[in-house]
């Protein structure tokens, strides 16, 4: 079952449409004349409400996807990105919002799933009335959908955005860099992975290949070394391996090597679809679990780790700890509380697999499972009037 979808209005400026189960009688559609297929694709995508709007006087051109606001309200950044088409733009809406139901549900946070997409040149310096505009439409959701920085976008943007509008966050400085809690969330979720396998999740001795020593990279291979754990470790600027290599013993390789690498485990930190048809094969690892955002170049790539005995931690669910360092900011919850609430992700991960196991399942697909049986529990929860 997916977030069930529910109809909802806007008195904002802004075209608001409701969700296809609440329209009795599609009739013809408007989109698909133009190509668009507007309401076939909220239907594939079992959206609530998608957002509209257009601001002549800067030229800023915006779309709000809402998956679902059944656990509270949907929370996800605004990219800013030059799509080709707006079709492009609004199916990256609506695929990076739904993702964001899943990401928060498993977390056990109380937001739901949602994205925006500016559609520009994201270099632009013509920033403040753009994102005031952009500002505007989403408080014209009343709430319903909250922003956040994402791919082209920053924290000054952000301070524009907050001047229409209160349902912003990432502000300067409020929560500050997600990246060490979301490393201390995947080490959790590495010693999940660890545990599941061998029945002790002790990191002492075990070995760790490293995909990209960034923001997250960087803090997670302090804390893996300090448990014990020998790094093998990669990137593609030099100054951020020797950082690594220097602070945390850690050998370097080149990058394509780090596939090759024997070791306990693969924790991809930099790129997304780097589980695919040329690496599957040549990995020599019991786990893969990392930072990285949608590691599986598709489905079917998760089906092969599994086919080939390797332990894979979805990566919604153990990246999770920048989305509750957002949900900190939001609520105003000290560090610790943050931490604590990443450190969940070890459970959530355990409770993952044995949903993989009972169901025969592989443990990507485990993960939407969980994320679904909470999202259609709340909602039965919430069916009254109160
Ligand atoms: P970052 O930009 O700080 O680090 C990424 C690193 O990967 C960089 O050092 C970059 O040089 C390196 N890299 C790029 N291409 C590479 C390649 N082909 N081989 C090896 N290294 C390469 O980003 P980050 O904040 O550390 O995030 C890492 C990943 O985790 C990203 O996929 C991000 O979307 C995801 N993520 C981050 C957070 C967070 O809190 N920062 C939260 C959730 C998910």
């Amino acid at each position: 079952m997916k977030a069930p979808a529910k109809s909802s209005g806007s008195s904002s400026p802004a075209v608001s449409t409701p969700a296809p189960s609440a329209v009795a009688d599609p009739g013809p559609k408007p989109g698909e004349r133009e190509g668009l297929d507007l309401f076939a694709l909220l239907a594939e995508h079992e959206h609530e409400q998608v957002s509209v709007y257009f601001d002549p006087s800067t030229g800023y051109r915006g779309i709000i996807a809402i998956h679902s606001t059944v656990l509270g309200p949907a929370l996800g950044g605004t990219r800013f990105w030059n799509y080709q088409s707006d079709r492009d733009a609004l199916i990256d809406a609506l695929r990076l919002a739904r993702g964001m139901t899943y990401k928060a549900a498993v977390a056990g946070l109380n937001l739901g799933g949602g994205k925006s997409v500016i559609i520009g040149d994201n270099r632009t310096t013509r920033r403040e009335a753009l994102f005031r505009a952009h500002g505007r439409h989403v408080e014209s959701l009343k709430g319903r959908y909250i922003t956040a920085e994402d791919v082209g976008t920053g924290t000054a943007d952000m301070e524009y955005i907050k001047a229409e509008t209160n349902h912003v966050t990432g502000l300067i400085g409020r929560s500050g860099d997600p990246s060490p809690v979301t490393a201390y969330g995947v080490y959790r979720g590495i010693k999940a992975c660890a545990h599941y396998r061998s029945g002790s999740d002790s990191l002492a001795g075990k070995s760790v290949a490293l995909q990209g020593c960034g923001s997250v990279g960087y803090h997670l291979a302090r804390l893996l070394v300090a448990e014990g754990a020998d790094i093998t470790c990669t990137d593609i600027d030099p100054q951020r391996v020797k950082r690594v290599v220097e602070e945390c013993g850690a050998k370097a390789v080149a990058p394509d090597a780090i596939y090759d690498v024997r070791a306990s485990i693969f924790a991809p930190c930099a790129l997304g679809a780097v589980i695919n048809d040329a690496t599957v094969v040549r990995l020599q690892v019991e786990i893969v679990a990392g930072a990285a955002n949608n590691q599986l170049a598709e489905d079917r790539h998760g089906d092969l780790l599994e086919r080939r005995g390797i332990t894979y931690a979805p990566d919604y669910v153990i990246n999770g700890g920048g989305l509750i360092n957002v949900n900190a900011e939001l609520h105003g919850w000290a560090p610790e509380r943050a931490r604590s609430k990443a450190g969940e992700i070890y459970d959530t991960l355990l409770r993952v697999f044995e949903i993989a196991r009972e169901e025969g399942i592989p443990s990507y697909r485990a993960a939407d499972r969980l994320a679904e049986q909470r999202i259609a529990a709340i909602a039965k929860v919430r069916r009254n009037f109160v």
